[in-house]
């Protein structure tokens, strides 16, 4: 029996034609193919930002009705996948640090760097000096290159101003660009540097982190994210920021294990972080404590690129049963890339993944280093309407056809952002 115009659904946005619509569902059943939960020549519809119905091209008529300003786009055969969510980026700062990257491929060091008050503090210093308006511009630019590569949804970082000023500065301008496109996760990350101030007395530097900034922060960022390395905060250092932080109902967040053994990655697992991100150095035991402790590792293969480092073993965490998200680390010292089709790119032959492993982990696995995958990271119902229409038909085309832009059409919200 054909559904009686009643039973149709409304909706103000309709996709058509997408030749291979990848829906990245966590149990993919038939008619969906494959690790992606693929199906062909699909379409979807959506109302008020959100999908109401995916389905096959040649069953919309019988299943949607649009509202008379309704959006259409044509796919015209192409792959369509959900919008990417780079769960890891500094999105807010001034200035770049390329003459740093050219001294380090003559030898100079990320650690030696940073010890002689360069590095991460070069940035402080011009993000201190720069204007709310003037980072704010800067963004926004950022944004739409990420909005351009796919990405729907980013997560933005403080820590360029570690000061209580310069961090609220930092928040503020992820609180004002928030709404997107793309749309704005907010970290507080002031325990990102010990600033130059306090370097004769690193604890006061903790003090002023867990009694002033995280409580003022607190209604401007959802996580609190430290870097726990030697150089910057110890394990006990960090450990005392993030129980602050987690008691002002901070969500948690740890650069870990980047350039040595930090004792982040365990710290993350028992403190049950959302994230633990770089994990360059861990051992057997540390994928162990992550996995039971249901930590999202992120790896951050543009760090290995941009430092000349080996790249994070993707596929041994993978194997050992984490949970894996793929990001940009987008900042302008060890990763300076709004795209997250060249981390992709990096993570199928250098980290191990394969295509759906990335493609998954660039989807899902960053909504769930968010905690935001009840909403996005996968094209189902009931989610929000972020997808990306490629200029090929084939995912394999990505991490393989590089060094191009192929998103071709980007909707957020069930609204046509580019
Ligand atoms: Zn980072």
């Amino acid at each position: 029996m054909k559904p009686t115009h009643k039973t149709m659904l409304e909706a103000d946005f309709l996709l058509t034609n997408a030749g291979r619509l990848a829906t990245v569902a966590e149990h993919p059943a038939p008619p969906l193919e494959g690790p992606l939960g693929v199906l062909r020549n699909g379409a979807l519809a959506a109302r008020n930002g959100r999908i109401v119905w995916i389905g096959a091209q040649d069953e919309v008529a019988q299943a949607v009705n649009l509202v008379a300003d309704a959006q259409r786009l044509d796919a015209a055969n192409a792959l369509v996948l959900p919008g990417f969510v780079d769960s890891h980026t500094h999105l807010v700062f001034a200035g770049h640090r390329a003459g740093e990257f050219h001294e380090r491929l003559r030898g100079a060091t990320y650690a030696e760097l940073l010890a002689q008050g360069r590095g991460i503090l070069t940035t402080v210093g011009a993000t201190r000096a720069a204007s709310a308006a003037d980072l704010e511009t800067s963004a926004r630019q950022r944004m739409a290159r990420c909005l351009a590569h796919g990405a729907t949804t980013l997560e933005a970082k403080s820590g360029y101003g570690l000061n209580l000023a310069d961090e609220l500065k930092c928040l503020q301008v992820i609180a004002a660009l928030r709404d997107g496109p793309p749309r704005l996760a907010s970290t507080c990350m002031a325990a990102h540097a010990i600033p130059p101030e306090y370097r004769a007395d690193r604890a006061a530097y903790v003090r002023l982190v867990c009694d002033e900034i995280l409580p003022a922060a607190r209604p401007l960022a959802d996580f609190c994210d430290v870097f726990c390395e030697s150089g910057a905060f110890d394990a006990a250092e960090s450990r005392t920021i993030l129980e602050r932080a987690r008691d002002l109902g901070y969500k948690l967040k740890l650069h870990a294990n980047q350039l040595g053994h930090s004792g982040g990655a365990t710290l993350a697992a028992e403190l049950n972080a959302v994230s633990a991100d770089h994990l360059d150095f861990i051992t057997d035991a540390d994928r162990a404590a992550l996995r039971s402790a249901g930590v999202v590792a992120t790896l951050l293969p543009g760090c290995a690129y941009t430092l000349r480092h080996a790249y994070p073993d993707g596929r041994r965490w993978l194997d050992a049963g984490l949970n894996i998200a793929l990001a940009t680390d987008l900042n302008p010292g060890s990763s300076y890339t709004e795209n997250m089709q060249f981390v992709i790119g990096l993570a199928i032959p250098f980290c191990g993944l394969t295509v759906a492993e990335a493609l998954r982990a660039a989807t899902r696995g960053g909504a769930q280093a968010l905690q935001l995958d009840t909403e996005i990271g996968s094209l189902e119902v009931g989610k929000r309407c972020d997808l990306t229409i490629w200029d090929t038909t084939d995912e394999h085309e990505i991490g393989y056809h590089v060094g191009v832009n192929l998103v071709k059409r980007v909707v957020v919200d069930g609204a046509v952002a580019l």
